[in-house]
């Protein structure tokens, strides 16, 4: 994994170097190679909405589990924007760089844990909660370590890589009285709540087509990509490092659940990248309603993150639509288009200063443990009618989300 140099000052400005380097940043957000020295220039913009400021005393501590590529080029930087959350800990199995990060952050040498001294985290009354961030098949087991040790957890989508992971973390929750969330930033980020106000205002008129495409190019040499093209390790290439997208996308869109999957792979079996997984996965889901959501994914084509409904009297169109920064709403309504104008936040500090809140007030998830393991289910469905050569397979299992993202995000308005 490569090191950047990570300046004290570069933590405090970062965030939202915002709208200038989300003009820069075309490329879909999981296409973003960390540019440290880039982000740290300019001063950081106000963070509208989100919870208010709590005092130093009373923020809650997160350990970092995983100094890859997200841990260093978004989320510690991003505590220099939070309110309620603190940089507590960070863990890591290469002890050079965890001093380096830990020595730039300021944080002193016995909040450095290893993943063989991690369990040493229940006597550390500094964290509050773990922040879990990495590769996907091995957020269960820390997960689990994590409320054993007494901790919250906030994980990194996908929850799991299978459902009987996402069930274990679930009950290792129950068993701790600790609260479980899972990263999706899209639940508190403005354009996309957005859209789920025009969604839910019946202004577009009955749905009648939703899509999504969420892909770009993978590489070898690039060691975060590397287990994300590993069968076991990423449980599914593409579709779940970015297909997961479109997937949630289309439930927190919709408003409502898929009750049928046919799927169909197009893999080029003579790209090394893909003698694992499957590289394009096309799907359909059949919604409760009988929308048709046509749904694509991809670890070769050009960096796409792009999400539209089209209604009998309007139509939706978000493109980039889950981008760390620059995300673009149109909505065309009578044949008029426009553009509601959002407040560009630091997606990883609002979620973390909105985790801050479910631990220090109680606040409601939106982003629940089932939430996650709904997406997973799903993507096991898809993966498993590839498998049947595009074969319909049921998911009408009765999951119904507990909260809707935008109704918690108006409630504490
Ligand atoms: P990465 O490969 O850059 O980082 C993973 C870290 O885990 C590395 O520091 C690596 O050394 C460490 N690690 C520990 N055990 C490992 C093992 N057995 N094999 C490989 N690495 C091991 O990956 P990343 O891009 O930072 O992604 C990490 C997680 O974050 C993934 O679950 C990914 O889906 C998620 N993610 C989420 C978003 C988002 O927008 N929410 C964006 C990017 C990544």
């Amino acid at each position: 994994m490569s090191d950047q140099p990570l300046s004290r000052r570069y933590f405090m400005q970062l965030g939202a170097a915002g709208a200038a380097s989300a003009i820069a940043s075309g490329a879909a957000a999981q296409d973003r190679r960390l540019d440290l020295p880039n982000r740290a220039i300019g001063r950081p913009a106000p963070q509208l909405g989100g919870p208010a400021e709590l005092p130093d005393a009373e923020k809650v501590g997160i350990a970092v589990v995983g100094l890859g590529k997200l841990a260093l080029g978004e989320v510690l930087p991003a505590f220099g924007q939070c309110r309620a959350a603190k940089l507590a800990a960070v863990v890591s199995g290469d002890p050079a760089k965890a001093r380096r990060v830990a020595a730039q952050a300021g944080l002193p040498d016995d909040a450095i844990y290893s993943y063989e001294s991690y369990d040493r985290m229940a006597q550390d009354r500094r964290i509050d909660v773990v922040y879990i961030i990495l590769p996907n098949s091995l957020h269960a087991d820390y997960t689990v370590r994590a409320f054993k040790a007494g901790k919250h957890v906030l994980c990194e989508k996908p929850m799991a890589t299978t459902e009987a992971d996402c069930r274990r973390m679930i009950a290792a929750a129950e068993a701790a009285d600790r609260k479980l969330m899972i990263a999706y930033r899209c639940f508190f980020e403005p354009a996309n709540l957005e859209a789920m106000r025009v969604m839910r205002s019946g202004t577009l008129g009955k749905i009648r087509s939703f899509s999504s495409d969420n892909g770009r190019p993978s590489s070898l040499s690039d060691p975060a990509d590397q287990w994300r093209l590993d069968g076991p390790l990423s449980g599914g290439g593409a579709l779940t490092d970015i297909g997961i997208y479109g997937i949630n996308g289309a439930r927190y869109l919709l408003g409502e659940e898929p009750v049928e999957v046919r799927a169909w792979a197009y893999t080029d079996k003579s790209d090394p990248r893909f003698a694992e997984t499957e590289d394009a996965i096309h799907w359909q889901f059949r919604m409760a309603s009988g929308v048709i959501v046509n749904g694509s994914t991809s670890f070769s084509y050009a960096s796409t993150s792009r999400l539209q409904a089209v209604g009998e009297k309007g139509r939706l169109v978000m493109d980039p639509a889950t981008n760390y920064r620059g995300i673009q709403l149109a909505v065309h309504e009578g044949g008029v288009e426009r553009r509601p104008q959002t407040p560009a936040i630091d997606q990883f500090a609002r979620e973390m200063d909105e985790m801050a809140m479910v631990v220090r007030r109680n606040r409601p998830i939106a982003a629940t443990g089932e939430e996650g393991m709904q997406d997973v289910r799903l993507m096991l469905a898809i993966l498993e009618s590839v498998r049947q050569g595009g074969a319909a397979v049921r998911t009408d299992w009765g999951y119904k989300r507990a909260v809707d993202p935008v109704e918690l995000a108006d409630r504490k308005a």
